[in-house]
C-alpha cells in the first residue's frame, strides 16, 4: 500500500507506524509501581519514626532535655531501604510517564498532520484512485485511526 504514496507522506506513514509500536511497548512496569505503593504505605506507616532522623527533631530534643530516642539500627536500614525504594520507584516512574505521554504527543500531531493531508499530498496517481480509501483501511489494520481527529 505505503508504495503508492508520495514520498512524504509514506514517509509520515511509516514514522506514524513506528511511533504507534513504540507506544505499545512502553509501558508502565507493574512491579514498579507495586513497589512504589508499598514503600509509600510504609514510609507513611512510619513516618513518625522518619521524623525522629531529622537532626531537627534530635536538636529540639536536646533543647527539651528530654530523652532522644534510639532506633535499633537494623530498623533504621529497613526505613531507609523504604525511603530509598520510595524515591527511586517514583522518580523512575515519573520519567516513564514522561516519556509516554511525549510519544502520545508526537504520535497525535503526525495524525492530524496526515489526516489533513489526505486530500491533497497522498499519492502519486493521476486519475481517480482509491488511495485514501485502501491507505486510510491499511493503517486501521495498524490500529491507527485516521478518520476522525
Ligand atoms: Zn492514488
Amino acid at each position: 500500500m505505503l508504495a503508492k504514496l508520495s514520498y512524504p507522506m509514506k514517509k509520515k506513514a511509516k514514522r506514524l507506524i513506528e511511533l504507534k509500536n513504540k507506544l505499545d511497548n512502553t509501558k508502565l512496569n507493574k512491579w514498579l509501581i507495586g513497589l512504589m505503593i508499598i514503600s509509600a504505605i510504609y514510609t507513611l506507616a512510619f513516618s513518625e519514626r522518619y521524623l525522629t532522623y531529622l537532626p531537627i527533631d534530635a536538636i529540639l530534643q536536646s533543647l527539651l532535655d528530654t530523652e532522644v530516642s534510639t532506633t535499633n539500627s537494623f530498623i533504621k536500614i529497613i526505613d531507609f531501604t523504604f525511603l530509598g525504594t520510595l524515591i527511586i520507584t517514583t522518580s523512575a516512574t515519573y520519567l516513564r510517564i514522561k516519556s509516554i505521554n511525549k510519544i502520545k504527543d508526537k504520535f497525535q500531531t503526525l495524525r492530524e498532520d496526515i489526516i489533513s493531508e489526505l486530500d491533497t499530498d497522498l499519492c502519486l496517481c493521476n486519475a481517480q484512485c482509491t488511495c485514501k480509501d485502501d491507505f486510510i483501511k491499511y493503517m486501521e489494520e495498524k490500529d491507527i485511526n485516521l478518520i476522525f481527529k
